[in-house]
């Protein structure tokens, strides 16, 4: 099945209590993409990027069959940058920069044979983007969509009219309270529903997902990694195996979508043992089904 991915794609330069990397491949295209690339030889990514992107970033996605057919170059400009820093606390990320760039005046323009499938993850871009990118599809099935705290700070209105529009509103556990003003969680996932999704899921970072729907609440853990690396894209590598994994299925519900989020999970356990998108760019299949399998054994009472 075919997959659009709309999202950023950016430089990250990330400082963990570890190590630190600077202008390292990141953005919530490129993991998402490479991601949900494990799942199908069809994914298609919207994104800009400056004329300092570089031909082994391409060259990277493209080994993953990722087409990048709708990522602009833009000349004279420069690549999306994030830098962040985590202290001892890596469930704690503060943002250092956020350099726009290109993303400036970015307008998202959906090549005509892609408009026309059924499947897109809207990957955490400004709201204004994503309902551009709505308001062009015109087959639409399933939409799975990311966001963040800046634009629940800064953008709220439009975050608001792009939930009342997707299928799954893939969010963190702070950014659910910040976005429903409710300190617990349980009442902050039942606000949000109201606010338009068909499926909810909060992330808990070390803590694992939960996923809320039909009525229903399905309680994930993460898989028990010693070390977490960087968790720079464990969210969006989150996002691309979940979506990665749905669109495979002859039905898209509760029970489907409780194994996505374990898939999910699994990409986002790869995805925090390295810096960038070292931890999913190598991936195999068997080790995905295997480290699938771990976590449900974890999990699993007789
Ligand atoms: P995650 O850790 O999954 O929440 O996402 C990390 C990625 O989000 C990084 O690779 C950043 O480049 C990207 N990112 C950070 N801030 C923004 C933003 N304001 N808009 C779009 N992407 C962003």
């Amino acid at each position: 099945m075919s997959l659009l991915v709309v999202g950023s794609v950016a430089f990250d330069s990330v400082e963990t209590p570890f190590d630190k990397i600077e202008k390292a491949l990141g953005g919530s295209a490129t993991f998402c993409s490479i991601a949900a690339s494990y799942f199908s030889d069809d994914v298609k990514m919207i994104g800009v990027v400056g004329d300092d992107f570089g031909e082994q970033n391409i060259q990277m996605l493209k080994n993953h069959k990722v087409d990048i057919s709708g990522l602009e170059i833009v000349e004279g400009e420069k690549t999306f940058s994030y830098g962040c820093v985590y202290r001892d606390d890596m469930n704690v990320r503060d943002t250092l920069f956020t350099d726009l760039n290109v993303f400036e005046k970015f307008d998202p323009v959906i090549p005509d044979a892609m408009k026309e499938i059924p499947y897109l993850l809207l990957g955490n871009i400004m709201p204004a983007l994503q309902l551009k990118v709505l308001d062009q599809m015109t087959n639409l099935k399933f939409t799975v969509c990311d966001t963040m705290n800046l634009w629940i700070n800064i953008t709220r209105e439009d975050l608001l009219k792009v939930m009342k529009r997707v299928n799954v509103l893939v969010i963190n556990d702070s950014e659910a309270k910040m976005l429903a003003e409710e300190n617990s969680l349980i009442k902050a996932a039942k606000k949000v529903m109201e606010m338009g999704p068909e499926y909810l899921i909060i992330k808990k970072g070390e803590h694992g997902a939960l996923l809320f729907g039909e009525g229903k609440i399905f309680s994930a853990p993460a898989y028990p990694l010693e070390t977490v690396f960087d968790p720079t894209g464990a969210g969006d590598s989150f996002a691309g195996g979940f979506t990665g994994f749905l669109i495979n299925e002859k039905e898209i519900n509760f029970e489907t979508m409780k194994k996505a989020v374990i898939y999910g999970s699994t990409l986002a356990s790869f995805c925090v043992e390295k810096f960038s998108t070292q931890g999913i760019e190598k991936l195999e299949k068997v080790k995905i089904e295997n480290r699938f399998n771990e976590f449900i054994k974890f999990s699993k009472v007789d």
